[in-house]
């Protein structure tokens, strides 16, 4: 298995409008590894979310090539393109995208449904999930009568509903308050220290992006070659309580749970 979850070559994305045509990305070469959380910042206008959408099989692109788990996307037909969206990628929007007449635990059952797992199976794994997000107490409530966090912890727990390979996160904290944001950056950065995930996030947000391992920078749909080392991945130390390794930013131990 390649070290790299994904990697794309030469993208290129052409919007036509009437007579017009929107260049949104051009020459766009990047690689992720497994485990890494990259940010992409740029402004709005640059790109994201059109790069997003290619990466997540939502949308195509008008040249180059996305490998997704040694896969490449760019050609498979797309009646098949929907396995990949829902077992290789897990998607987190800004404005959430729950469904408001289901419970918290519904949503995040629903991707499940139709993979095969029986009634019981998705509800536990839906259980588990919401209390990984933090959510436990919350699973029947319905997204109005949570709080707009609450909601993005859902989304997220949704998103690794098939366990996917990676999680396209876009501005996910674009619709919260500044206490919020840092709850659910910190949410993100804790699942992929210790869950592993490997997520691509895209932001406007420097002070969010810079919370990532990676953060890349979109100008006018190009990548810039400049790229800079986030919070994630700078100084690690050792909790005094358990003696494993921690993120000297962080305020509990991620293995223990004590206080730092
Ligand atoms: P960002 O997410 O960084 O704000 P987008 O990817 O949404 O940027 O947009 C990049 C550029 O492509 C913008 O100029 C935008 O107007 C244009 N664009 C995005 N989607 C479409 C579309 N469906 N049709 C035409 N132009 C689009
Ligand atoms: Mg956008």
């Amino acid at each position: 298995m390649s070290e790299f979850v994904l990697e794309t070559e030469k993208l290129e994305k052409i919007y036509r409008l009437g007579g017009r045509s929107i260049r949104a990305l051009s020459d766009v070469s990047l690689k992720v590894k497994r485990g890494d959380f990259v940010s992409i910042m740029g402004p709005s206008g640059s790109g994201k979310t059109t790069l997003l959408n290619i990466l997540g099989c939502l949308d195509r692109p008008t040249s180059g090539k996305v490998i997704l788990d040694g896969v490449d996307i760019t050609s498979v037909p797309e009646k098949e393109l929907y396995k990949i969206r829902r077992y290789k990628v897990g998607f987190v929007f800004q404005t959430f995208n729950l469904l408001p007449y289901l419970s918290a635990l519904e949503n995040v059952e629903l991707p499940m449904e139709g993979t095969g797992k029986s009634k019981e199976e998705m509800r536990k794994r839906a259980r588990e999930l919401l209390r990984l997000v933090g959510l436990a107490e919350r699973e029947n409530h319905k997204p109005l009568r949570l709080s707009a966090g609450e909601q993005q912890r859902v989304a997220i727990a949704r998103a690794l509903a098939n366990d996917p390979s990676i999680i396209l996160a876009d501005e996910p904290t674009g619709n919260l308050d500044a206490k919020t944001k840092y709850e659910i950056i910190r949410l993100l950065g804790k699942l992929n220290i210790e869950q592993g995930t490997t997520i691509v996030m895209v932001t406007h947000d420097s002070a969010m992006a810079s919370h990532a391992r990676r953060v890349l920078f979109l100008s006018d749909g190009k990548l810039l070659s400049k790229e800079k080392i986030g919070l994630l991945a700078k100084e690690k130390l050792a909790c005094p309580v358990c003696g494993r390794e921690v993120q000297a930013d962080h305020v509990f131990c991620p293995h223990c749970g004590r206080k730092l």
